[in-house]
């Protein structure tokens, strides 16, 4: 309440800020007891090799729908919970949903497909993250290596004292690390050289234009070459078009995901696609082709 106070005395964000503030917190109490009633969702979207046009991996997302606030996009429902207290919770909720799904899905043994799952930015810093992962490892039988977790470049470089040891601690449970929306945040070649990371998600504002303007592909380009001398896996965001397709596969990008190929899917229509897959499907293969 002070600093409600505080902030409507001080004048310029009396109209947008305090009720953005009241919204939010009641969000957050509509959040906990959906995440407590189980009524919040996680969907699937694939992430295709371009070579083979398989599904080589797959990103668990948040969705939710709140009866009483509607759709709540889940950046925004992750930054609620952060602020609110229920990063863990939510965290947790998501982890075991999308580890439980991933063990319900008929597999290829040899196909190894990997599970993508986001930390919010509060979650990573708590020292709970490597337990609560021990933990839905342990319940769902979950093998680590299958697992990546996703930090943003801005949350893994804004606590550069403390991300090496959080990503030691993760990295000895065995699981892989990507730094998401890579491109736009705030690391510097010598982090990239000494932290353990696994793979580069590069931000979709640099796959947007791809096709139209050259200075974003001479930067994905570099941005390649720099994943491929670090032994890095590197995966572009955002694929829309076949134009964006066809110029990062020039580029040489193996690995990329977007609504050309899905956008996220409900479990029951991952596993269909994993089916088509294990029978022995290049799912994605027509829109390799040169005239697709
Ligand atoms: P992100 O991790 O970078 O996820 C990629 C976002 O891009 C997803 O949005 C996805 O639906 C969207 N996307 C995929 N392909 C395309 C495309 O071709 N074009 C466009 N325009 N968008 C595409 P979504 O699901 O709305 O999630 C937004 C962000 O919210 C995520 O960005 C992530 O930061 C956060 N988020 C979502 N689910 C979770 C979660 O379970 N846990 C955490 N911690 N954060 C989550
Ligand atoms: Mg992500
Ligand atoms: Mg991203
Ligand atoms: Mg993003």
């Amino acid at each position: 309440a002070m600093y409600h106070a505080k902030r409507l005395r001080s004048g310029t964000h009396y109209r947008l800020f305090t009720p953005d503030m009241r919204w939010r917190k009641r969000v957050s109490r509509a959040l906990r007891n959906d995440i407590i009633d189980n009524n919040l969702t996680v969907h699937y979207q694939p992430i295709v090799d371009l070579k083979t046009g398989k599904i080589y991996a797959i990103e668990a997302l948040l969705r939710w729908y709140s009866k009483k606030y509607g759709y709540i996009n889940p950046l925004e429902a992750f930054q609620i919970a952060d602020q609110y207290g229920l990063s863990e919770m939510l965290n947790h909720w998501v982890i075991y949903t999308a580890c439980k799904a991933y063990r319900g899905w008929h597999q290829d043994s040899e196909s190894n497909i990997c599970l993508s799952i986001n930390i919010s930015p509060v979650m990573y810093r708590q020292n709970q993250l490597a337990n609560l992962l021990s933990d839905v490892f342990h319940h769902t039988n979950f093998q680590p290596e299958n697992l990546v977790l996703e930090i943003t470049e801005n949350t893994a470089m804004q606590d550069l004292e403390a991300t090496p040891g959080i990503m030691q601690t993760l990295k000895a449970l065995g699981v892989q690390i990507a730094l998401d929306d890579f491109g736009t945040g705030l690391s510097s070649l010598s982090h990239l050289r000494e932290l353990p990371i696994d793979k580069l998600k590069l931000d979709r504002s640099f796959v947007k234009e791809i096709d139209q303007d050259e200075k974003d592909a001479y930067f994905v380009e570099c941005i390649n070459a720099l994943a491929t001398k670090f032994d890095m896996q590197l995966v572009a965001e955002g694929i829309e078009t076949k134009a964006m397709l066809d110029k990062i596969r020039d580029i040489g990008c193996a690995y990329g995901q977007g609504y050309l190929f899905d956008k996220a899917v409900t479990a029951q229509e991952m596993q269909n696609l994993i089916s088509r897959q294990v029978m022995g499907e290049n799912i994605y293969q027509a829109h390799l082709e040169k005239n697709h």
